[in-house]
């Protein structure tokens, strides 16, 4: 098998590589990957540092045309890297494609924002002075991304590092290194200058730590868990540094007893179990009024019973297994631990068994949960999801903000009254009325508050506020 080496410097390095496995069977290695070292890693920073005078200063039109070529090829490419994707990660393939779709509409979306790229002259308060606000790239971006969206977060975070002028290090998932050498490769193509943009595989405890310690490293976005994100804010506090983090999440849905019950129904079974619930606004927990609430947990166990787990591949898949034993094994944990503290196991809780070695998981329910239970607490990452039944529409919003988290918060309704109260007064970034907490568009700002996010928003046109920095010059004519 070849080697899918690391890129420095505008050269592909590294001999030695580890097997990145499909989760849907075992047997099938995706690929040999490199894995950097810290010297690897030291170089991949310098030749980012030495190359930015030069990219940072580049015309808007090359810029521009690397962008939309990398989005073009992505899009041409998106059944082989869909079927790549689904392979490493586990999603189905109508799930990998749909991400591999959102990777290219990123890299276009900041192709076209090279060509709009403005500031601001104003009058001074001065008479016969102008003020002249314009937006310059940071420097070297060191970007970290987790292995449950293994193209869409690189896409979100490269592209406009690069459109806005930085140059970039880095560092995908372990896991799932496979659709961030393809970007990487496909950019590379496309006619970026040497080191511009750097890859460096391998684990975090290397890799990612070597990054977080450098002194020339001007800006790190993250996105990953809460605990790798609080290590990311005090090496970068150290470092006096700009960093963005996008970590976990206890997505409440409200389910009211006014909702439309086949709109409520869909809405949690795609946000809760779809992708496996393995993404970080997918909703884990279900607040049920108590005038639909036994309606609602008929509809939604009967919704699950026509859920099919299996080989993410296979056209018959709705849900793909987990990503690997570990998480497989935190799932099935907090599946006993949701038993111990007397929830009511409605739903699924066992590993299922398939003609292949895979991970596989029913989607899980549990009813007559707390919010103050662990499984309503704290983020489990897997199709497990805990439902509450509460009185009225103000105790159920109470409880949908009292949550260390705040990324995307959803209500059912038919109610414009309850629509409109709940996305003025809930405490999360994203709100959803009628519609999965999950599943957001690539042209509009996504982050959350609390312990989900820190720091500006990612996306659409509020991705400058990260990957640029503010000066205000003053001319005397
Ligand atoms: P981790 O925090 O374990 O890993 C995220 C990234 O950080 C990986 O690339 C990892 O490398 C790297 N890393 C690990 N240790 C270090 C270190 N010491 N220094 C620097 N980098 C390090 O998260 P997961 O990959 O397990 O992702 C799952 C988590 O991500 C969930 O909690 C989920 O909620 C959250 N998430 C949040 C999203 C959001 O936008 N809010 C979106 C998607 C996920 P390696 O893989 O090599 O260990």
């Amino acid at each position: 098998m070849t080697i899918h080496q690391n890129l420095i410097a505008g050269e592909w390095v590294g001999s030695t590589g580890s097997e990145n496995v499909n989760p849907s069977d075992t047997n099938d290695i995706v690929g040999l990957y490199a894995q950097a070292t810290a010297d690897d890693v030291s170089q991949a920073i310098a030749a980012a540092k030495a190359a930015f005078p030069a990219w940072s200063r580049s015309g808007i039109l090359e810029r521009h045309a690397i962008l939309k070529k990398t989005a073009d090829e992505i899009l041409a490419r998106k059944q082989e890297l869909g079927t790549l994707l689904s392979r490493e990660e586990g999603k189905t393939l109508a799930e990998g494609i749909g991400e591999v779709t959102r990777a290219a509409q990123i890299f276009d979306f900041f192709a076209g924002e090279t060509l709009r790229l403005a500031g601001e002259v104003l009058p001074s308060a001065r008479p016969g002075i102008g003020v002249e606000i314009t937006r310059e790239p940071l420097g070297v971006i060191g970007i970290i991304t987790p292995w449950n969206f293994p193209i869409a977060i690189p896409a979100w975070k490269i592209a406009p590092a690069l459109c806005y002028g930085n140059t970039v290090v880095f560092k995908p998932a372990e896991l799932v290194p496979g659709c961030s050498w393809a970007i990487v490769d496909i950019l590379h193509r496309a006619g970026l200058p040497k080191g511009v943009l750097n890859l460096v595989m391998g684990p975090g405890s290397v890799v990612g730590q070597t990054m977080l310690d450098s002194p020339d490293i001007a800006g790190i976005t993250f996105t990953g868990s809460t605990g790798t994100g609080k290590r990311v804010a005090a090496a970068s506090i150290e470092h006096n540094r700009k960093f963005q983090l996008e970590m976990g999440g206890k997505n409440p849905m409200i389910v009211l007893d006014d909702a439309d019950l086949g709109v409520a129904v869909e809405a949690a079974a795609n946000s809760g179990f779809f992708s496996t619930g393995q993404r970080c606004t997918a909703s884990s927990r279900l607040i049920v009024t108590e005038g639909i609430h036994d309606k609602f947990v008929d509809a939604l166990t009967e919704r699950m019973k026509s859920i099919q787990v299996g080989h993410a591949l296979r056209p018959e898949t709705h849900i793909g297994p987990v990503v690997d034993v570990r998480q497989l094994k935190q799932d099935t944990d907090y599946i006993e631990i949701g038993v111990k503290e007397g929830a009511k196991l409605a739903f699924g809780g066992e590993r299922l068994e398939r003609d292949t070695p895979g991970f596989f998981l029913q989607p899980t329910l549990f009813t007559e949960a707390t919010n103050q239970m662990r499984i309503s607490r704290e983020e489990i990452f897997g199709p497990v999801v805990s439902l509450i039944r509460v009185k009225d529409y103000d105790e159920a919003l109470a409880m949908a903000n009292d949550t260390p988290f705040g990324l995307s918060a959803g209500i059912a309704t038919t109610s414009l009254k309850y629509a409109t109260h709940f996305k003025r007064n809930s405490e999360a970034g994203m709100v959803m009325v009628n519609l999965p907490t999950a599943g957001v568009d690539f042209h509009v700002p996504f982050g959350g508050r609390k312990a989900s996010s820190f720091g500006s928003r990612e996306q659409g046109k509020y991705a400058a506020e990260f990957f640029t920095v503010v000066k205000t010059a003053y001319t005397q004519a």
